[in-house]
């Protein structure tokens, strides 16, 4: 990929993978378009996003969001997306154990398969179904420390913490901390 020319906006490759329904369409369309269409359809392959933001350093980054489809037909694909990409968010839904055991997985893959230096971010999704718990915050966070990602619970529904999620991964890679 070139490097972008001087004064150019540096653009950020994410891709979001994660069991089917755990939110990923819904925390895009939130980010892009602060919407949240509780009736929003499957996604087929996968669709493409891009967004400029502003960070909190008062840089502008481009983020190009490959949104994949979770169902296993097309787990196949998910390296076209994923190689390539200089961030990954995985996105499991904080109410449902069996999409967190599917979050792992696609860690694993990560690990065995993208590029050495991508960013990971562990995305708790769903916080506001707080009576329907079933994965811990503290879970999240220690497998996500335990494997070097990044952690945060977020909800597309009520659009907490999901600008933190780009802000984060774009800060990650500025080399900015985090
Ligand atoms: P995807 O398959 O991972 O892309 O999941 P979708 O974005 O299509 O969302 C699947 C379902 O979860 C939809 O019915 C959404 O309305 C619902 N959903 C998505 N995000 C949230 C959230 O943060 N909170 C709640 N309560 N429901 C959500
Ligand atoms: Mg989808």
């Amino acid at each position: 990929e070139a490097e972008p020319g001087p004064g150019a906006i540096p653009r950020i490759k994410l891709v979001l993978l994660g069991d089917s329904g755990v939110g990923k369409s819904c925390l895009v369309l939130r980010y892009v378009r602060g919407q949240f269409d509780p009736s929003s359809k499957v996604t087929v392959g996968a669709a493409f996003m891009s967004h400029s933001v502003n960070l909190p350093d008062g840089t502008t980054v481009k983020f190009e969001i490959w949104d994949t489809a979770g169902q296993e037909r097309y787990a196949s694909l998910a390296p076209l997306y994923y190689r390539g990409a200089s961030a990954a968010a995985v996105v499991y839904d904080i109410s449902s154990g069996e999409s967190f055991q599917k979050a792992k997985h696609w860690v694993s893959e990560l690990q065995k398969n993208a590029s050495g230096n991508i960013a990971i971010i562990l995305v708790g999704n769903k916080s506001d179904l707080t009576e329907q718990r079933e994965v811990t915050t503290e879970a999240g966070q220690e497998y996500a420390e335990r494997n070097s990602m990044l952690f945060i619970e977020t909800s597309a529904k009520t659009a907490a913490n999901v600008a933190a999620i780009f802000d984060t991964v774009a800060m990650k890679l500025a080399g900015n901390g985090v």
